[in-house]
């Protein structure tokens, strides 16, 4: 008997279910009623030629033109000459030695490949063929909608047609292969939602537009309740658990940082400030999400709460994203405590604590050292890069961890750090990425958010301007020589490209760290084969010293540098000993020089939204005003061209976010496989479904509310467990 488990290789023969396995990752009969159809063909209104792209792999449905069959030129044996086409377009496909038998004129099939082009026209070389048949199917498929599914080398998208008729061969079928529905049928009564059943074999076969929307909407449902219900599980859990209470103490190293801080709080940091003490200071474990926009001061709310913890007697860990923005947390934190972050040593003050910077570019010595501070707790706070994830990393009593620029870090490495206090710390994550309502609810799904929306007072703001250089290029020359006017003026500058240079191919590296991530990052934004390759940080600098920028100090920075280099350079460049910055996007994140005003970024159209959002980010961090600009050889009326107008025209970062989203899949913002199938969302979209994420999300915490085990819902509760088998949380990493 068929269920949801059986083996593909039990349906169809062993060589397509290998296929099957190996190239779509269908395993089961569950993955196999899964693979929704991409899109669906109807004859008459069938696949729009004009849309098909070089380089796509595709399957189309259209007619026999015109077949003509000559003998090659050049060679031995003969080339067949077909013409598909539907009412707008054509497409030419090309055989060698080889005529498909049923290829004749009037003929309709559908045509699967590598989609090529010949003389400006899109073509396929010896595609897959499958002539429908007239005589036999007319009928139906002439009205229905045919579904083209994901297909691959081996495995065709009839092939998978084929195959679904096996085990869904009729609606009684699928009601007994899917009984087994796990959204609750109270949920569905009240939400108007169609048995699971019924929506799979309407996706499958369905015979208007309308019966697609509503099986997508139903599965939808299910993919969202049991993404919420995941998210809900996992707050209850955590608020199970207790921690340890840590609360505010006067007269200790939370009022030495307020007495040294140079400025004034903003109303928005003593705001949240006073909820992160209130939180930290009782036993249920904090799980916040502190959002705030770029330059809007969560370091110094973050070093407040730590202080805190400090003085009840436990450690803090700060964890940083890339190396050069640890070294510049602890060197900014050493600085503003001065004596009481050193105590221990001559010139440190007893009653302080230690700030300890543990990377993974440590040398042994000094790594062994840190490590000895942390474990026996003389380093109250403790600053650091993944390194801090690491086996041997044991701290006395880490009371609180703090998750600096989030999306770079996932629920899984929050999990690791967590671990490491005796019993579960507070965590407090910071993201200067706005985050839109849909993903707060799902990837941040397990933490509260507190927002700062106000920027300190006195910031001169940053302005955009996009520079097309295709077709004005004398406004490079006019960026140049902004750059030397805001030199000139006693500012500093970055210039921001999208690759090292030298080296091609290799991505760069941050030392035992592994890859930076902020570094070498592939560009979020497609790239067109027929374009240049992406400018490069050695070769622009290179120009720039001698040409443009000529006798101002110029430096490089990007993850090839060893840590050293990196560092001495940024301090260099934080002490004014350079003028111009030329880097990658080492800089992206955090990094923190009040005196740059200019950033130009070459090639800007290669970086995503949020990319640039924090790139410009890093200047008019002071009280000057800043400039970015974004320069680019798109053509401003392209797609990619006004994305980045849009950029330019604002910095409201929800708004972004929003762009941001859009111009991203689902799948990576989920941080899932690309096949989406270990977050187990297909069809569901952050930007487009927040309405039903959100009623998912209410369902799901009334439904733990009274049943913590499911125990009345045992489908749901087994939807749950085999999203989270395997790699766990895995599929909420890396936003
Ligand atoms: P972000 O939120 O982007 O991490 P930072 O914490 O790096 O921002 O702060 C940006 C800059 O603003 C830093 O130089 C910091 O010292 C400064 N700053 C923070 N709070 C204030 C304030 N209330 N008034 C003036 N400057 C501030
Ligand atoms: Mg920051």
């Amino acid at each position: 008997m068929l269920d949801l488990d059986t083996p593909l290789g039990k349906v169809v023969g062993t060589r397509t279910a290998k296929a099957m396995a190996e190239e779509l990752e269908l395993h089961t009969v569950r993955d196999l009623v899964r693979h929704y159809p991409s899109r669906y063909a109807r004859r008459g209104e069938m696949t729009r030629f004009t849309d098909l792209e070089v380089g796509d792999r595709v399957t189309v449905l259209g007619q026999v033109r015109k077949v003509d069959t000559r003998p090659m030129r050049n060679r031995r044996g003969s080339l067949t000459e077909v013409t598909v086409g539907d009412g707008d377009g054509s497409m030419r496909l090309v055989f060698f030695n080889h005529r498909h038998a049923r290829l004749e004129v009037g003929a309709w099939g559908l045509f699967a490949g590598t989609v090529g082009s010949w003389h400006g026209q899109l073509q396929f070389s010896h595609p897959d063929c499958q002539v429908l048949d007239e005589a036999t199917d007319a009928e139906e498929w002439a009205t229905a909608m045919l579904p083209i599914y994901p297909a691959s080398k081996s495995v065709s998208s009839w092939v998978v047609q084929k195959s679904l008729k096996l085990v869904l061969g009729d609606p009684a079928a699928a009601e007994q292969l899917l009984a087994a529905d796990p959204v609750p049928a109270q949920v569905r009564a009240r939400h108007g939602l169609m048995s699971l059943a019924r929506a799979i074999w309407l996706k499958h076969h369905p015979e208007t537009p309308d019966d697609v929307e509503q099986a997508d909407h139903r599965l939808k449902w299910d993919e969202a309740l049991v993404l919420q219900v995941t998210l809900a599980a996992r707050r209850r859990a955590a608020a199970l658990e207790p921690g340890i209470a840590r609360p505010r103490r006067t007269g200790g190293l939370a009022d030495a940082v307020d007495a040294a801080l140079p400025f004034e709080l903003t109303a928005g940091q003593r705001e949240v400030g006073e909820a992160l003490a209130a939180e930290i200071g009782r036993e249920q474990p904090m799980h916040r999400l502190l959002q705030g926009e770029v330059g809007s001061g969560k370091t110094v709310v973050a070093l407040r709460a730590m202080a805190q913890v400090v003085d009840a007697g436990g450690q803090a860990a700060l964890l940083a994203p890339t190396e050069v923005l640890a070294a510049q947390h602890a060197r900014g934190i050493g600085a503003l405590l001065g004596p009481l972050g050193r105590a221990g040593e001559i010139d440190g003050d007893p009653a302080g604590t230690r700030v300890t910077l543990l990377t993974g570019s440590l040398r042994a010595a000094a790594r062994r050292a840190a490590l000895a501070e942390v474990a026996d707790g003389r380093a109250g706070i403790v600053v650091g890069t993944h390194a801090l994830l690491s086996e041997g990393v044991d701290f006395a009593d880490l009371g609180l961890v703090v998750v600096d620029e989030q999306h770079r870090f996932g629920v899984e490495q929050r999990d690791r750090l967590r671990a490491k206090g005796t019993r579960p710390p507070h965590v407090l994550v910071m993201t200067a990425t706005p985050i839109p309502r849909t993903v707060a609810m799902t990837v941040y799904g397990d933490l509260e958010t507190l927002t700062l929306r106000q920027l300190p007072a006195g910031r001169g703001g940053v302005s955009s301007s996009v520079v097309p250089v295709a077709e004005k290029p004398a406004w490079l020359d006019r960026a140049w020589a902004r750059v030397r006017e805001e030199v000139a003026a006693g500012r500093q500058a970055y210039v921001v490209c999208p690759r090292i240079g030298d080296d091609e191919g290799k991505g760069a590296t941050e030392g035992p760290d592994g890859p930076d991530p902020g570094d070498g990052a592939p560009p979020e934004t497609a790239q067109t084969s027929d374009r240049r390759p992406p400018l490069a940080v050695l070769d622009v600098a290179e120009a720039l010293a001698s040409g443009p920028l000529a006798g101002l100090r110029v430096e490089v920075l990007h993850g090839r540098l060893t840590p050293e280099e990196k560092d001495a350079r940024m301090r260099a460049f934080a002490t004014r000993e350079v003028d111009v910055l030329v880097a990658t996007t080492v800089i992206e994140v955090g990094v923190d020089v009040p005196n740059a005003t200019v950033m130009v970024v070459m090639d800007a159209d290669r970086f995503g939204v949020s990319q640039l959002h924090q790139l410009r980010g890093r200047v008019a961090r002071g009280k000057h005003p800043g400039l970015c600009l974004l320069v680019s050889e798109l053509s401003t009326s392209s797609s990619t061209g006004t994305r980045l107008a849009q950029v330019a025209s604002t910095t409201d970062g929800f708004e972004l976010a929003r762009l941001d989203l859009e111009t991203r899949r689902e799948g990576d913002v989920l941080g899932a496989a690309q096949s989406g199938r270990r977050s187990g969302v297909k069809l569901l979209s952050l930007l487009h479904d927040e309405e039903l994420i959100a009623a998912a999300r209410t369902e799901a915490a009334a439904l733990l509310e009274t049943d913590l085990g499911l125990a009345a819902h045992p489908e749901l509760a087994a939807a749950v467990a085999s999203l989270n088998a395997g790699d766990r949380a895995d599929w909420l990493e890396r936003a």
